[in-house]
């Protein structure tokens, strides 16, 4: 029988550090990073009861890889798992103020449901989606051409797949058929300010206890016989905790090194550099094209490999999906990379949207933001326990699990939870209630040690 966890106790101390004031010098679990992932995880673990402390090298939460998020929520994921966790975690978005039960001094991130159009070309990704969607619930319609046509009349509907780059002649060459058509999720969307919604994890963590430090490198991860004992920091302070979690983003190799756990897993994470570009919509598409009730939508293109998403004040953000004719751009070392939107990057991909988009004057100088990646080698994230006591991993999060951050935090929780109470993981993967669906969540997709997945995309699509 399967391990489902629907609620998790508190540790047998959990009352005695209710009742201490919280040393950051001992703590119940250290969570080492700050964006959206580690807050969150901060933020379940301490309304479980846990002393928690969240420590970041930079100034403020949601300032690493997060805060250059695109923020797309969306349930076009390759597994069961992808999709369940997608459609489970829209929904702390859908209500985000009841989710963080606190207000924040700052405000509260927004989340707009202008919905998505997957267009559906021949092998696209939407022939592994659609199965999924029905078997997870998630709304959607079909639409064929003429629906499409319908919808979205100011679209270019050719289909020009597979895609190729702005020097290659073939991207030039008219369309010789037309798109099938796409699937409409009509409550996707995406977070206003994904910087902001880190914060408010962060005053709702402070709401229950928890503690953050800022400016703060962690150096080292003690343990002895096995079990973790305690963070190091660059200053010198050592922190005790026997839990820390590794929600680093594009440094989860380098902190699993610190735990001597590099090469104990299957499953490997590496930052990759990512563009997205800015521009303006086109006069004719209030921002990125026109549904028939005068919504704008979302509109993830696999026939020409990119994705489309509105921005507040008429602008358009242009993403890549990862097509096999772009160059992959590993990093080697998270801290050194070309943080600049170079002229190469910028043309390719908004030449690939004025393809859809006719009107779209295509500018000069280059707009958008140059952010990192931390991609497991099969783009699926991990959410686990690790082989050394007491560490626990949430990282290769792959360009796309901002929208889960609700619903990871939950399941970390949850997993490390049921781990520290002795329940063996590894032997029996934790399944995990979703609070607002009530679906199963399988964390064993999630696992270090997983053959690679070869139902993923292989891509940001997951
Ligand atoms: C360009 C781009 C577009 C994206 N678009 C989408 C999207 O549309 N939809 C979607 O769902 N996802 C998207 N993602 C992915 C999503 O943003 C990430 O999965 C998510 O933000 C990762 O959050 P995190 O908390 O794991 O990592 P981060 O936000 O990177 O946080 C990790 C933190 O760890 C800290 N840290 C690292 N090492 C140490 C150390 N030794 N000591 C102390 N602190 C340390 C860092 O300073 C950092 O603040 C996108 C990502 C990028 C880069």
């Amino acid at each position: 029988m399967r391990y489902m966890t629907t609620m998790w106790l508190p540790p047998d101390d959990a009352e005695e550090s209710q009742m201490s004031q919280p040393s950051e010098s001992t703590v119940d679990a250290v969570v080492i990073g700050a964006g959206v992932i580690g807050a969150s995880i901060g933020l379940e673990l301490a309304r479980r009861g846990w002393q928690t402390l969240n420590i970041d090298a930079l100034p403020a939460a949601g300032f690493g890889s997060t805060s250059s998020s695109s923020a797309v929520v969306r349930f076009s994921y390759s597994t069961f798992a992808g999709v369940a966790m997608a459609w489970e975690g829209m929904h702390y978005w859908a209500d985000w103020q009841a989710h963080l039960g606190v207000d924040d001094e700052r405000g509260l991130a927004r989340f707009v449901q202008p919905g998505m159009v997957l267009l559906k070309e021949p092998g696209g990704h939407h022939e592994r989606c659609v199965p999924l969607y029905d078997q997870v619930g998630v709304p959607y319609e079909d639409w064929d051409a003429d629906e499409l046509a319908r919808q979205l009349p100011t679209f270019d509907r050719g289909s020009y797949g597979p895609p190729t780059t702005a020097d290659d002649d073939a991207f030039w060459a008219d369309a010789e058929r037309q798109l099938e058509g796409g699937i409409w999720t009509p409550d996707a969307g995406y977070v206003n300010d994904p910087q902001l919604a880190a914060h408010n994890l962060q005053r709702a963590a402070e709401a229950h206890g928890g503690r953050y430090r800022f400016h703060a490198t962690v150096t080292a991860i003690d343990h002895t016989n096995g079990q973790v004992t305690g963070v190091r920091l660059s200053d010198g302070t050592c922190v005790h905790t026997r839990v820390v979690v590794n929600a680093a983003g594009p440094h989860s190799a380098a902190i699993n090194a610190l735990a001597g756990q590099a090469d104990r897993m299957s499953i490997g994470t590496r930052p990759m550099r990512h563009e997205v570009h800015h521009v303006a919509a086109p006069a004719n598409t209030a921002n990125t094209a026109n549904t028939a009730n005068d919504r704008t939508t979302q509109i993830a293109d696999g026939d020409t490999g990119v994705y489309l998403r509105p921005e507040v004040g008429g602008n358009l953000l242009v993403g890549s999906l990862d097509p096999e004719c772009d160059d992959q751009e590993w990093v080697e070392d998270p801290d050194d990379f070309n943080r600049a939107v170079t002229a190469d990057g910028f043309e390719r991909q908004v030449l690939r949207a004025a393809r859809r988009l006719p009107d779209l004057a295509v500018p000069n100088k280059p707009s958008g933001i140059a952010a990192l990646y931390d991609v497991a080698d099969d783009w699926i994230p991990i959410y686990d326990r690790t082989d050394l006591d007491g560490f626990y991993v949430a990282i290769g999060t792959s360009g796309n699990q901002f929208k889960n951050a609700g619903v990871a935090g939950h399941c970390m929780a949850e997993l490390i939870g049921a781990v520290e109470g002795g329940h063996d993981h590894d032997a029996d993967p934790v399944v995990v209630a979703g609070t607002h669906t009530g679906l199963r969540l399988p964390l064993g997709t999630f696992c270090r040690n997983r053959i690679i997945n070869r139902k993923s995309s292989f891509s940001v699509n997951g």
